[in-house]
C-alpha cells in the first residue's frame, strides 16, 4: 500500500516511511492510495470472529506486505489485550466503552499499534526514532504507556504545567525508561507550538528522526476503525440502522469510522458531537470552514479550533459537500448542557459517563428526535475518573478509582521544567 500527501507536493511513499515521518515532507497528512471494501462474508460472519481476527483482516490492506502476516497478527493481538464492550442504555442508545485500556483513554489502541509497528521496523536496524508529542492530557499518558520499553524509540512529551489533571500528570511522568516528560511553563498551545517548531527546524531534523504520535500519524489514526467493527459485531443481530455519535476534537476517530464504512461496514450515519469548539458544526450549516482559536471546556480533549483530520474527511468525500452532509450531522453543546447530560444519564440509566461521552450522548439524543427508529451508539472515550472533579461535582457521588489509576497515583513524578523552544532544542540535541 502506498500513501500520498494531501498537500500533493511530496512523493508517494510506503507505510513504514509514512509511520516514521508522521507528516509528509510537504507538511501534508498522509492518506492511503486505495480503500478496498472487505467481502460481504466478512461482515456476515463477524460475530464468529475474535476482535483480533477482525482487526487483522481490516488493517491488513493498509500495511500491505511491509509487515509479514504473522508479525502483524501478533502486533494486533498485543494491541487489543482488553475489552470494548457496548453497554445498551435502552433500545435507542448504547455507550461504546473505549476506556478499558491501560491509561483508560481510547487513544491507547492507536498508541499501542503505532508503538508496535515502529518496534517492528526498528528490529533490524540501529536507527533511533524520537517521538515528540504535545498533550493537553490524555494523549501523553496513552503514548507514554504504549511506547514504554520499545526498542529504538525515545518518547518526549510536552505538557502544560498545572493544566493537566493530577491523574493525567502521574500517567505521563512516572514511567521512566525511554519516556521523558517536559513540563512546560505555559498552556497547551505553547507546547504544541514548540513541537511544530521542532518539526521544521532543519538543524534538529538533520540530526535526528523526529515523528509525531498524534492522530496525524497513520499508525495512530487508522486502528481506530476497529471500534466501529467491534460495535457492529455486538449489535448487528438487534438493530438494523446503526448510527455513531463521536465526541470529536481533531476528528481522527470519526474519520477512522468513515474508513470502516468505506470498507463496507453498514453504518447508517455519523454524528460529530462537539463542545463549544464548533468549526465543523458551523461548516455543515454554512458551507464555510472557519478555523478559530480553541476555547476551554470541561470536555478538554475536544478543545480544538482547527481539527487536523478534517482534511482527510474531505478527501474521503472528494470534497463533495452534499455527499458529506448526507452522511454526517454535527451538533455542538455548552458545558452547562454537558453537565445536565451527565446528571440525566446517571438518573435515567444509572450509568456514569465522562464529559466527552456526555457530549456524544447529547448528539445522539438530538439526532434521535428526527430519526426515532435508529439505534445510536455514542463513543465513551475516557473513563469518568479521568475527569473526577467534574463528574463527582455534578453527580455528587464518589467514584471508585479503577486499578489502572490506583497503580500510578502514589508513584513519584519526574519531569524536566522548560519554558522556551531553545530549552527544548538543547534537551533534544543533548539527550544522546
Ligand atoms: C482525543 C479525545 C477525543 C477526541 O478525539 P479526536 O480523534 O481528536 O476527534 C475525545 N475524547 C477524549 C477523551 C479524547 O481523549
Amino acid at each position: 500500500m502506498k500513501y500520498y500527501s494531501l498537500n500533493k507536493k511530496a512523493p508517494k511513499t510506503t507505510f513504514e516511511d509514512a509511520v516514521v515521518r508522521g507528516l509528509a515532507p510537504d507538511k501534508g497528512l498522509y492518506f492511503p492510495e486505495y480503500i478496498t471494501p472487505l467481502p460481504y462474508s466478512f461482515f456476515d460472519s463477524i460475530e464468529n470472529k475474535s476482535n483480533s481476527e477482525i482487526a487483522f483482516e481490516a488493517i491488513k490492506q493498509f500495511v500491505g506486505d511491509e509487515i509479514p502476516e504473522n508479525d502483524l497478527r501478533t502486533i494486533v493481538k498485543d494491541t487489543l489485550s482488553f475489552d470494548f464492550p457496548v453497554v445498551e442504555l435502552d433500545f435507542k442508545i448504547s455507550s461504546l466503552e473505549l476506556f478499558h485500556g491501560p491509561t483508560m483513554a481510547f487513544k491507547d489502541v492507536g498508541a499501542r499499534f503505532m508503538a508496535r509497528c515502529l518496534e517492528y521496523f526498528n528490529k533490524n536496524n540501529s536507527r533511533k526514532v524520537t517521538v515528540l508529542v504535545a498533550t493537553s492530557g490524555d494523549t501523553g499518558g496513552a503514548v507514554a504507556n504504549g511506547f514504554l520499553g520499545v526498542k529504538g524509540v525515545d518518547v518526549v512529551i510536552l505538557y502544560p504545567s498545572g493544566k493537566v489533571s493530577a491523574i493525567q500528570e502521574k500517567q505521563l511522568t512516572t514511567l521512566g525508561q525511554n519516556i521523558t516528560a517536559l513540563e512546560v511553563d505555559g498552556v497547551f498551545d505553547d507546547c504544541q507550538d514548540m513541537v511544530k517548531q521542532a518539526f521544521v527546524d532543519e538543524e534538529l531534523t538533520s540530526k535526528m528522526q523526529l515523528t509525531s504520535a498524534n492522530s496525524i500519524n497513520i499508525a495512530r489514526w487508522l486502528p481506530q476503525l476497529f471500534y466501529f467493527l467491534f460495535s457492529y459485531k455486538q449489535l448487528k443481530s438487534k438493530y438494523e440502522n446503526i448510527v455513531f455519535s463521536v465526541p470529536s476534537g481533531n476528528f481522527g476517530n470519526i474519520c477512522a469510522g468513515m474508513v470502516a464504512q468505506k470498507l463496507g461496514l453498514p453504518i447508517k450515519h455519523f454524528i460529530a458531537s462537539n463542545n463549544s469548539n464548533c468549526v465543523v458544526t458551523n461548516y455543515l450549516e454554512t458551507k464555510s470552514y472557519q478555523p478559530k482559536a480553541s476555547v476551554q471546556t470541561i470536555s478538554n480533549a475536544m478543545d480544538v479550533g482547527n481539527p487536523s483530520n478534517f482534511i482527510r474527511i474531505k478527501e474521503l468525500y472528494n470534497s463533495d459537500f452534499n455527499e458529506l452532509k448526507e452522511n454526517l450531522s454535527s451538533y455542538s453543546f455548552s458545558d452547562d448542557e454537558t453537565r445536565k447530560a451527565l446528571l440525566e444519564i446517571h438518573k435515567t440509566y444509572n450509568y456514569i459517563a465522562d464529559p466527552h461521552g456526555a457530549v456524544g450522548y447529547l448528539g445522539a439524543k438530538k439526532y434521535l428526535q428526527n430519526n426515532p427508529g435508529d439505534h445510536v451508539v455514542f463513543l465513551e472515550t475516557a473513563h469518568p475518573t479521568k475527569f473526577l472533579d467534574v463528574v463527582e461535582d455534578v453527580i455528587n457521588i464518589r467514584v471508585e478509582l479503577p486499578e489502572q489509576i490506583k497503580a500510578v497515583i502514589d508513584k513519584e513524578k519526574v519531569s524536566i521544567p522548560i519554558s522556551s523552544y531553545s530549552e527544548l532544542k538543547t534537551y533534544l540535541l543533548n539527550k544522546n
